[in-house]
């Protein structure tokens, strides 16, 4: 799960990492009070979406005076921002941060991620902060500091140090990295995050560390037990599919393709995309309905497919072993008599009760080409969607 950036400041502050003052704002005249609220010379109003890289897209701006914040409080509320992450929909942006601005020398990157590999937490600093860490790798490499953190011990201050150290960082700055290293770590461990990122990290005209930018994702498994984190969902900022099938307890990541695909077992889902490639077709989604599929989520599934305008076939695959053929026949049967489906309809059933289930598709009437094997349903599920297309 991601978090805006204000939420991430607030979280990591809570662990002595230093941030500007701000505030949220909702509206034009909210955003012109905050900045008279915090006072100073100039002020960042920033669009709080799910997203990187927004300075780029026009989504950060600094501003001067109260007027100027109002204008572009005015220019960015209500807008779709798009970035490089978030894809040509972009996102909402409907809270504004509005920040004291911070006058600095220096920009440096800092972020810390699961190294799956190693299977610790891996430390990524480098001096050429700014940019993204993308951009860094490909344009400095010999920047990029990387330190793994044993689990067992925790990040120690001499660790903390060296990365300071390695930064060119002066004797009072590096006692303040530390702190902040420290504090990330921290942050990172006791609030399950998979990722923290500080982009940047400024050192200030007055020769103070402080965070301008901060980004953290969370492990989505470890939610129940971290309630202050989880309260913090925004689910605006969520790919509108995953985030029904997710209330719907359904696994589901949306694609580019044409062929919606409505498969259970994570690994028959990944199989039945490969084979639909290698038959020349593009899944539409992954999608697995999980063990004990009952007709309504059957039909939870195909509403949620059909859901997706990019669908131009559909393909069941079902290997019930703790499922029964029969129960998803009856699903695909109630979903196909409920849901207006205009497409063509593959169906694969394989496993406990499958003559049962078979019969069940046969008797209905329906329109539906049955196949037999996973290789099968792929050729005739492209077939299908090859056919359907060239009549359009
Ligand atoms: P991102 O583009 O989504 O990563 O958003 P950031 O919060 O990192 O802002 C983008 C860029 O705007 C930063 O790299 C800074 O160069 C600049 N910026 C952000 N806040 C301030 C500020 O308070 N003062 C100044 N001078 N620049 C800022
Ligand atoms: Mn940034």
């Amino acid at each position: 799960m991601d978090i805006h950036e204000y939420q991430a400041k607030e979280l990591l502050a809570g662990f002595g990492v230093p941030v500007p003052r701000g505030g949220l704002a909702y509206s034009p005249e909210q955003a012109a009070y905050r900045s008279q609220e915090l006072g100073g010379e100039g002020w960042v109003v920033k669009a709080q979406i799910h997203s990187g890289a927004r300075g780029k897209a026009g989504g950060v701006k600094l501003c001067r005076d109260q007027h100027e914040v109002w204008d572009a409080a005015d220019a960015l509320l209500g807008k779709r921002l798009e970035t490089i992450q978030t894809g040509p929909r972009g996102k909402l942006i409907h809270r504004l941060y509005v920040e004291e601005a911070t006058p600095f020398d220096r920009e440096i990157y800092l972020g810390l991620v699961l190294d799956r590999k190693s299977e610790r937490v891996m430390v990524v600093a480098s001096g050429a902060g700014g940019m993204e860490i993308e951009e860094i790798a490909e344009t400095k490499p010999d920047s990029i500091i990387r330190a793994s953190v044993d689990p067992a011990i925790g990040m120690e201050a001499f660790q903390a140090r060296e990365i300071a150290f390695g930064l060119g960082l002066d004797t009072a700055q590096v006692a303040q990295m530390t702190q902040i290293l420290l504090g990330c770590y921290r942050a990172f461990t006791d609030l399950d995050a998979t990722m923290v990122e500080i982009n940047p990290l400024v050192v200030t005209t007055d020769g103070h560390l402080l965070a301008l930018d901060a980004k953290m994702t969370f492990d989505d498994n470890a939610l129940f037990r971290r309630h202050n984190v989880s309260e913090l969902r925004d689910k605006s900022q969520e790919d509108i599919r995953e985030r029904d099938a997710a209330d719907r307890g359904l696994s589901y990541v949306g694609l580019d393709g044409n062929i919606g695909c409505i498969i259970n077992g994570a690994g028959l889902a990944m199989a039945t995309m490969d084979m639909i490639k290698h038959a020349g077709g593009e899944p539409a989604n992954f999608l697995d309905i999980g063990g004990g599929a009952s007709p309504e989520r059957v039909t939870k599934a195909f509403n949620l497919v059909l859901s997706d305008d990019g669908v131009e076939a559909i393909l069941v695959n079902i290997f019930a072993g703790i499922n029964r053929c029969d129960w998803v026949a009856e699903g695909v049967v109630q979903a196909v008599t409920s849901t207006k489906i205009d497409v063509p309809l593959v169906v694969r059933l394989a496993g406990t009760n499958v003559e049962q289930g078979r019969k069940i598709l046969d008797e209905s009437g329906l329109d539906i080409i049955t196949a037999d094997t996973l290789a099968d349903a792929a050729d005739k599920a492209v077939a299908a969607w090859k056919e359907a297309k060239g009549k359009g």
